[in-house]
């Protein structure tokens, strides 16, 4: 045994750190936790768990209006309420962060509820006292970066928008990534004028380009779309925001959301106390094995700015707790990594865009499928579904597999194993389909186009 107070302290009770505190912990590690403000992180509170019960509630409002088209009578048009939603979100947090805590104590971790700093390479300052450990692990996660003008202190990120007292009347949201479009969907779906603005020609870079061409198509038929601008300054005027962009127009709305990004949480953490170096951007710098340039010091999730993803940040705090107190060998393999966009309609996403597996592969074959599903043939809904498949043509392997459509992310995790097991065109052409679904269109693709 070390004659520091614990084997190992995690700073933040994300989700990177409790996988790694738990495991550790399970391996026979003394373990401290700090976590400044709530028990899971950002997924928990403000991020995967609360987008997606706002999700399930925005999709209630096409649901409702496709009834119709199947014969229901609905006597009044359905209203939102608006607190009953937040509380119902806020009862299940509260519910997970319990489950957070007792999951840290039943493994034996001692966690504190306060902030964490380094003082060097082994001494932790916390608010109520200082400890030492042989391991640090920092798992601080990012924040929302909002860029600097006149102006910019009006607007809120999505931190604050899960919170929002009341729904606006109107929403403009800047950015072109994975919150703004989900906030996109939500809020429209929810029966707030909707706006969103890209700096960019296309939203979502980084995806299929093709997948986010059809998504802005159908982006436009719920949202007022602004490409190619960028908001110069904003003021207050009579409660309401005036908005004002680098093309000469403005527009006046109730709320303004930031969704440009989200910076590593590494400021004053004394990390250059312990000698850590950092990126440019303040990402941590980390090896293979997740350790930075102090050997006891290492950083997993989105403080070291690689994948931010929850599944990718527990697999990292999985595979270094595991290397650390088990004989764990494993390395992280960031290929293949299936992802979804939960916006409206949603998008789904495993292996290569064209243009990425155009470079890797050379020759490859590309086999797209745009339809409208058959629910929307009775409901007269007004959404494609578009799903597409691209193959290394010297080796048949399927690389990337793309959807925008309903059920998207279900659809996608079992496309995923296929192709994480490496499976051929060939094999997807002997799969029979589930059918009548539009899962079943992944195994009856025939002709590239
Ligand atoms: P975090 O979960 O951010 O945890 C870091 C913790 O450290 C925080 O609790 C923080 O309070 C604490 N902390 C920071 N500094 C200190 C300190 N000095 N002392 C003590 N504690 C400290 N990912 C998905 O896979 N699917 C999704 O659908 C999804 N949706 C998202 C939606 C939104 C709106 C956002 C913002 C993110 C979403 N993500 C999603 C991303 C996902 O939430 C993150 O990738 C994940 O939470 C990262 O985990 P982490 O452990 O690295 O950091
Ligand atoms: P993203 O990186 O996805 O998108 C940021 C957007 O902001 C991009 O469109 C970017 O433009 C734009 N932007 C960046 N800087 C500026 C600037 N200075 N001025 C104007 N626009 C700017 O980040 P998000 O904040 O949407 O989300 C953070 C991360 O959290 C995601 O990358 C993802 O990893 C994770 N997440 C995952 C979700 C999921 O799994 N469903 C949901 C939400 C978040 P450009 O493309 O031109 O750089």
């Amino acid at each position: 045994m070390s004659n520091y107070d614990y084997d190992l302290f995690v700073i933040g009770g994300g989700s990177g750190g409790v996988r790694a505190g738990r495991i550790a912990a399970g391996l026979g590690a003394r373990v401290g936790m700090a976590e400044e403000r709530y028990m899971g992180g950002t997924c928990v509170n403000v991020g995967c768990i609360p987008k997606k019960l706002f999700s399930y509630a925005a999709h209630y409002a096409k649901d409702f209006a496709d009834a119709r088209g199947y014969g229901w009578q609905l006597a009044d048009a359905p209203a939102m309420d608006w607190p009953t939603l937040i509380a119902g979100k806020d009862a299940e947090i509260g519910r997970l962060n319990t489950i957070y805590q007792s999951l840290m104590q039943k493994a034996g971790a001692e966690v504190f509820h306060e902030r964490a700093c380094l003082l060097d390479a082994h001494t932790i300052a916390l608010q109520s006292r200082t400890v030492t450990a042989r391991e640090i692990l920092v798992a601080t996660g990012g924040w929302p970066f909002v860029p600097s003008f006149p102006g910019s202190h009006h607007a809120i990120t999505s931190n604050e928008a899960f919170s929002l007292e009341k729904l606006p009347e109107s929403i403009l949201i800047v950015g072109g990534g994975y919150i703004a479009v989900e906030f996109a969907g939500i809020f429209a779906a929810l029966g707030v004028r909707t706006c969103l603005s890209y700096r960019g020609p296309q939203l979502l870079r980084g995806f299929d380009s093709e997948v986010a061409a059809a998504f802005t198509e159908e982006l436009r038929k719920y949202a007022d779309l602004h490409l190619e601008s960028n908001v110069t300054r904003i003021t207050e005027q009579d409660g309401q925001l005036r908005v004002h962009f680098d093309r000469g127009d403005d527009i006046t709305v109730d709320q303004v959301l930031f969704a440009t990004g989200r910076h590593p949480n590494t400021a004053n953490l004394g990390l250059e106390k312990a000698g850590v170096a950092l990126a440019d951007n303040g990402a941590i710098l980390v090896n293979e094995q997740f350790t930075t340039n102090v050997p006891n010091i290492h950083a997993v999730g989105d403080v070291i700015d690689r994948v931010a993803l929850t599944p990718v940040a527990l697999a990292e705090g999985q595979i270094l707790a595991q290397r650390l107190f088990g004989k764990g060998k494993r390395k992280m393999d960031y290929d293949n990594i299936p992802t979804a966009v939960f916006c409206q309609p949603e998008i789904a996403t495993v292996g290569l865009d064209e243009d990425a597996a155009r470079k890797r592969h050379g020759e490859i074959l590309v086999f797209r499928s745009r339809f409208t599903p058959l629910r929307h043939t009775v409901s007269k809904r007004d959404e494609k579904t578009f799903m597409k498949l691209i193959v290394d043509k010297a080796s048949d392997k399927v690389v990337g597999a793309h959807m925008m459509g309903e059920s998207a992310a279900e659809i996608i995790q079992g496309v995923a194993i296929a192709i994480k097991a490496g499976a051929t065109k060939a094999d997807f052409d002997a799969t029979l389909g589930i059918h009548p679904s539009a899962a079943e269109e992944f195994v009856t693709m025939r002709t590239p186009s």
